[in-house]
């Protein structure tokens, strides 16, 4: 199997650190507001590629941080007067729901920094006893002239740190250094004590403060969004190489692409900024989940309804062609299909290139097209075999491939109609009930009486 790596912007061999295990890390969501769609993407994408890891054979832990205490968490809480962990509380239980909906269910341990802080406290400690870092009268920085291979991941340089976040007027050696924890400003923020005082984590250090308490000084594969490499991912390695003089931290570095709405950048002022609560209101998870497996995870991809439509359509090619496998799927499988054998191997061979989930949905298509005329001269033996691949698919893709489960909530609707019309046959209102049994069958549903 091969992974592109950011790192090395090659595709590489997956080797892993121990034999059949792999630690994945994912940056979690700041819990200040609702996930939107572009969160929606990565945590999808990032989800597979567990579902397929495991399907391999290996054994994933994967863990996300949630960022629950930041600038932006803090200035949320000032402008609704909820306080700052209450509202953080709030969104993440709200993330998490929005997760299991879009089926996102591989995360094995959400990790909290305030749930993490004496081991913020104590790798900030060794950064500062090793050199690399120094205190200030407003807090504890990160000294980048001390780390030479700084910008390795981004192929940037220090400069470009300038504009971006955590940089105002302070008390830094040079501006480019980062904030690994920033002392009490005000009254009403969250403060935790530390041996320089009470403060607050930088956002960069609880990454690394986390991974090293779970996964030790280096580990197997770092996820994120496209626009986390720089600083954030970049300040990781600067903050854990330094720390542990082991390299590299992390041995596949996988960033997906950005989400675009029509074309353009979502933003708030743009007034095309999507939350997945909006999303689930016109759309079926399902739908959204096989749009943005139906793009390569590290390809920008373009949000619209005509895409969203495109993709409810070919969800439900896929579905009627599996109902037309009535057969049930059995423990040993023995067909030598050899179409079935030319799209299973396509299918596993896109996976393998560092998880081509486009490619591997087309060979699902050229499955039912290569198929679908056939089916009434295969063996049942070839149907179940058939099935059971789509099974795997479906597994793998995290989406159902089931028509049933879709249509549940009509099973509950005609109920309720078969007991209004035996009631209305119990007062002899049999005109009435005659047209309900003759409309129903019209619709293709039998009724015995
Ligand atoms: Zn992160």
């Amino acid at each position: 199997m091969d992974i592109y790596s950011t790192l090395t912007r090659s595709k590489e061999n997956f080797e892993t650190i121990n034999e059949n295990r792999v630690n994945l890390f994912v940056c979690g969501p700041t819990v200040y507001d609702d996930a939107h769609i572009g969160h929606g993407r990565t945590y999808i994408s990032f989800d597979t590629i567990k579902r397929y890891l495991e399907y391999k054979g290996y054994a994933v832990f994967y863990i996300q941080n949630v960022t629950d205490v930041d600038d932006k968490i803090i200035n949320r809480s000032k402008e609704s007067g909820i306080p700052a962990n209450v509202l953080a509380r709030k969104f993440e239980k709200r993330y998490r729901e929005d997760m299991e909906k879009l089926n996102v269910t591989g995360v094995n341990l959400f990790a909290r920094a305030t749930d993490h802080m004496p081991e913020i406290i104590d790798q900030i400690q060794r950064l500062i006893d090793k050199g690399f870092a120094y205190e200030t009268e407003d807090g504890v920085y990160f000294e980048i002239d001390t780390f030479e291979e700084f910008g390795k991941l981004s192929n940037r340089n220090v400069e470009e740190l300038e504009s971006h976040r955590e940089i105002a007027e302070t008390t830094k050696k040079n501006q480019q250094d980062f904030a690994l924890w920033k002392k009490r400003e005000g009254v009403n923020e969250p403060v935790w004590p530390s041996p320089w005082g009470d403060g607050r984590p930088g956002w960069h250090i609880e990454d690394t403060a986390i991974t090293e308490y779970y996964f030790g000084e280096q580990y197997d594969v770092h996820g994120g969004g496209l626009d986390l490499i720089f600083p954030h991912h970049e300040a990781e390695i600067t903050q854990m190489e330094a720390v542990s003089g082991k390299s590299p931290m992390v041995r596949y570095w996988l960033h997906t692409g950005f989400l675009n709405v029509n074309g353009e950048k979502m933003s708030k002022s743009l007034h095309n900024f999507i939350t997945i609560r909006e999303l689930l209101e016109s759309y079926e998870p399902d739908t959204f989940r096989f749009f943005v497996l139906s793009t390569h995870y590290r390809s920008p991809i373009d949000f619209s309804k005509d895409s969203l439509h495109q993709s409810e359509k070919s969800l439900d090619r896929i579905r009627k062609f599996y109902e037309l496998l009535d057969v049930e799927v059995t423990e040993d499988i023995n067909s030598d299909y050899e179409v079935l054998a030319k799209w299973s191997k396509e299918f596993f061979d896109s996976m393998d290139d560092d998880f081509n989930t486009p490619k591997a949905i087309a060979a699902l298509f050229g499955l039912i097209n290569d198929s679908k005329n056939e089916l009434d001269n295969l063996s049942a033996e070839d149907k179940i075999a058939i099935k059971a691949f789509l099974d795997d698919a479906s597994h793998i893709l995290g989406v159902n491939f089931e028509l049933e489960e879709v249509n549940a909530g009509s099973d509950d609707l005609l109920e309720v109609i078969s007991e209004v019309r035996s009631e209305l046959r119990a007062n002899k209102q049999y005109d009435l009930s005659d047209k309900i049994r003759d409309d129903l069958q019209s619709l293709g549903y039998e009724i015995n009486d």
